[in-house]
């Protein structure tokens, strides 16, 4: 693999030098400590808040003018919120948060799209210490109403009408939630048991002033999945905008005077942390779109931003490349300097396509929900190796553990994990704990926690391997969850909830490949008695995943079977099911059976 192709760059005219130079001089020199000297922490030694780091410290400078987010709204002119506008907006949502009687630590939910509420609503949660829970607006109401419930939410603000699909139906399943405030409505127009948001920020203080904040304070929720079981809470603390920030520097290459853009929706975790904390953290104006994607809309975007950094996804681009450079025509995007995608493997063939339509190769970078911000990327200042993703960040150490045939990790005599030093061998990635973004716990779940780590390192579930130049490459997951159009999907959660059906007796969910969203959920089912395979029932099915989970977790296609390949402990081998499907050697899979239950 060291001899796959690289795309050496050159810095183009009039563009500022890449922020991390020489990647070895900046590993040797890096610390987490004089990376956290780069913040300011809050006035008087009073600890670390995230918002004081994203908002109030520019809002307090001579970036107060400055456009801090500028939303294009599905229809009409774009709305600029400077840093100054966006410290009283916070700060008023502070005090809202204040005056119902919220507590430091307690949950705060975000049920939006990428509207200024959202944005305003994060922060000004972080502002008041309370932890802010993003969830994804597409969620059904039963994804909603599992993390509400295990998040323990006490507040959550979302609009009327998701309110009406996806909260009202299961209200009363949530005791703990005790204020749900809408968007878009007048005090007299919000339906009972919920208040209008508006009306009440429009009274709240905006000058709200942060109480001492712990860098260990939990600040974000963000929920994640694995392949059986609840969906898996990821705890961070305010002392991950240091990790935020550094990464910004060194992996977005975020220079002062950027336009950056993160298409990535709110509901995940880049769209927290890269789509808000790192690029305010350093200052510089982010473009946010409310509307979904859109060839042309967006390479307008890119043009008459004048984008100059540009965070996506894989999706995104496989999808830019099928519409075709035509697309591109009469969009002028000679202000982008930089361009990177996350959440899913970019092929090579991608890669490829940024050097000749947008004039530079995609620069991959990989992390996950659990380590709160980017562990290996491809650096700007680096030559590219089409499909690689890179190589571990200053301050991070990464390596690949050598598995046992149980899908473990390989101790040696003395109970240390074995590393795998020779180029090319595959085995898990795994991490070395102590940045400052890593998750602190699965909220109420020790075991799980626990269970990711092995002899000092952070088990990922991701299978790669290392060249010889030091590059990562991946190669897979080590468990069976799904990754489509960069949303991780839980197995477990879509057979569960193909089994409420009445004609359900049992559920094998598995991602199958497709071009354009990596993986796309097929379902295996078996009937009970009396229902009939047939195409009525596979649309009936196909709608009630719709309605249960969202469309963008419910399957795209079901297949009726006779009977499902189980485990002795009779857990359906989703394994043995994919390798079926698609025409896999099974190997050992049928004889196996496999662990790996819990990623
Ligand atoms: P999430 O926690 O939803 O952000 O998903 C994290 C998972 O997405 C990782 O564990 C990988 O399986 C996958 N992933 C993220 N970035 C990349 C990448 N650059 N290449 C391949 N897979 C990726």
């Amino acid at each position: 693999m060291s001899v796959a192709p690289t795309i050496a760059k050159r810095v183009g005219e009039g563009e500022p030098a890449p922020n991390l130079a020489d990647y070895d001089a900046a590993r040797a020199s890096f610390t987490w400590a004089g990376a956290r000297e780069a913040l300011d922490g809050l006035p008087g030694g009073r600890g670390l808040n995230i918002a004081h780091e994203c908002v109030d410290r520019h809002a307090d400078g001579p970036r107060a003018g400055r456009v801090a987010l500028r939303f294009l709204g599905r229809h009409g002119p774009a709305v600029d919120v400077t840093y100054a506008d966006l410290a009283a907006a916070t700060g008023r949502f502070a005090s809202l948060l204040d005056g119902l009687g919220v507590e430091a630590g307690e949950r705060v939910a975000f049920l939006l799209g990428r509207r200024p509420e959202l944005y305003a609503g994060v922060l000004g949660a972080l502002k008041h210490r309370s932890v802010a829970c993003t969830l994804f607006s597409a969620f059904g109401p039963e994804p909603v109403r599992q993390r509400l419930s295990l998040g323990d939410a006490r507040v959550l603000v979302t609009t009327p009408a998701f309110y009406e699909r996806k909260v009202a139906p299961i209200r009363h399943e949530l005791p703990a939630l005790r204020h749900v405030l809408l968007t878009d409505v007048t005090a007299d127009g919000a339906p009972a048991a919920t208040r209008a948001l508006d009306p009440l920020l429009q009274e709240a203080d905006p000058g709200y002033v942060t109480e001492p904040t712990d860098p260990e304070q939990m600040a974000l929720l963000h929920f994640t999945r694995g392949t059986t079981g609840t969906p898996k809470g990821a705890v961070h603390v305010h002392d991950a905008i240091v990790a935020h920030h550094a990464t910004g520097l060194s992996a977005l290459d975020l220079h002062d005077d950027d336009v950056y853009w993160c298409t990535a929706a709110p509901g995940w975790v880049t769209g927290i942390s890269y789509g808000i904390l790192a690029p305010l953290a350093h200052g510089v104006t982010c473009v946010v779109d409310e509307a979904e994607f859109d060839a042309d809309r967006w390479y307008g975007i890119l043009s008459e931003q004048r984008v100059t950094v540009w965070y996506t996804a894989p999706t995104a681009v496989r999808m830019l490349m099928k519409v075709g450079p035509e697309a591109m025509a009469g969009h002028d995007l000679s202000a982008l300097r930089f361009v990177a995608s996350v959440g899913e493997p970019l092929n090579p063939e991608a890669v490829v396509w940024g050097s000749e339509h947008l004039g530079m190769p995609i620069h991959d970078n990989w992390w996950q929900t659990e380590t709160g911000g980017i562990m290996i990327s491809n650096f700007r200042s680096m030559p590219v190796k089409p499909g690689s993703m890179g190589r571990p960040l200053p301050g991070i150490e990464a390596a690949i553990l050598r598995r046992d045939d149980r899908g473990g990790i390989a101790v040696d005599g003395s109970g240390a994990a074995q590393v795998v030093e020779e180029p090319g061998v595959e085995g898990e990635l795994a991490l070395r704990p102590g940045w400052p973004s890593m998750f602190r716990a699965y909220l109420g779940d020790p075991e799980r926690y626990a269970r990711c780590f092995v002899s000092g390192w952070y088990r990922t579930g991701d299978l790669a391997r290392r060249d010889g130049d030091g590059y990562f490459w991946f190669v897979g997951r080590a468990d069976d969850v799904i990754k489509s159009a960069g949303h991780l999907i839980g197995p477990f959660e879509v057979e569960s909830a193909l089994m409420e059906h009445p004609a359900v007796a049992e559920a094998g969910v598995i991602g199958i490949p497709d071009p354009v969203a990596g993986e796309a959920v097929k379902a295996f089912v078996v009937l009970r008695p009396g229902h009939e395979p047939g195409e009525a029932l596979r649309k009936e099915l196909l709608g009630h995943g719709r309605r249960r989970l969202g469309a963008a977790v419910a399957p795209r296609e079901i297949d009726f079977r006779d009977e499902l390949p189980l485990t002795r402990s009779r857990k359906v081998m989703r394994r043995l099911l994919r390798a079926r499907e698609l025409g896999l050697p099974e190997g050992d899979l049928s004889t196996l059976e496999r662990g790996a239950d819990d990623g």
